[in-house]
């Protein structure tokens, strides 16, 4: 099926595409994945993730059991954008709680904090499928007693491939329904990450087309920080969304995306474009 070209979106300079739902769900590459790198070449591109579970290295050597390579750098997790922001957000905690998994822990260890069970000065969440209700409850006493509450994401669900699971952002809802506090988001849709990633990129975000399956996290975010967007149907549910962001474009898959991007790149000369199939 043929992409909705929109209005809006201008010849793409650089790409940041999410991940989770675009590239691949779980350890199933999407169709057109290899292609779609083809067409990409050398030109410049940051993958980004809400995922706080892997770390830079793990996407990268599941894209490369996919059949793409890419470097360590075009890589940005959230677990690495808490990590870097961290002394800014929480600039006089030592003592962090983390709700979340290693790689996510390992950031904010590398950040200078020092991991403790309780009595925590910032509370870190992240998606952690071993979550007990022991620490559910220190981390809601840490907020309680005034702790910062900083959240990898909002993202209620995300998709595997076995389903639809909850999210960290259904942590966060859960420690914000006892104790009424906002966490501060450092993820998608907030443009903090959305920032690191253009400033990577090296480029102003207007010539930047943030690519991704969620209005929530990618459209939204990528239209916060004034780049234009593109939204992939992966099939993630977003309810409640009626009326939301609308994406300058919108692509069935990454085969479609592939052929609009050889497009766009093929009549400028230079690049690495030229791999897609003309539509
Ligand atoms: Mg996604």
């Amino acid at each position: 099926m043929a992409a909705m070209m929109g209005a809006a979106a201008g010849t793409p300079g650089g790409l940041i595409l999410d991940m989770d739902g675009v590239l691949y769900v779980g350890e199933r590459p999407k169709p057109g994945l290899v292609e779609l790198f083809a067409v990409i070449g050398e030109r410049p591109f940051v993958l980004v993730t809400n995922n706080s579970t892997l770390s830079a290295a793990d996407c990268r050597a599941r894209l490369a059991r996919m059949g793409v390579a890419v470097p360590l750098v075009a890589i940005l997790t959230v677990s690495q954008v808490v990590g870097c922001l961290l002394p800014t957000l929480a600039p006089r905690a030592s003592r962090a709680l983390v709700l979340g998994s290693p790689p996510l822990r390992a950031e904010v260890v590398a950040a200078g904090m020092r991991l403790v069970h309780s009595a925590a000065e910032v509370v870190v969440v992240g998606l952690d499928r071993a979550l007990s209700h022991q620490r559910l409850t220190e981390a809601v006493r840490s907020v309680s007693a005034g702790a910062a509450l900083l959240a990898t994401s909002f993202d209620p669900i995300l998709l595997t491939e076995e389903g639809i699971e909850p999210g960290a952002g259904a942590l966060v809802a859960a420690i914000a329904a006892c104790v009424g506090e906002k966490a501060v988001c450092v993820g998608k849709p907030s443009p903090l990450i959305f920032e690191i990633a253009a400033a990577q990129l090296g480029m102003d975000p207007g010539q930047i087309l943030v690519v991704g399956d969620s209005l929530r996290s990618d459209v939204a975010g990528g239209q916060a920080v004034g780049a234009s967007t593109a939204l992939i149907h992966s099939g993630l549910p977003e309810p409640g969304l009626a009326g939301g962001p609308a994406p300058d474009l919108s692509f069935d898959g990454l085969v479609e995306l592939a052929r609009w991007l050889a497009e766009r790149w093929s009549g400028e000369g230079g690049g690495g474009g030229g791999g897609g199939e003309p539509g």
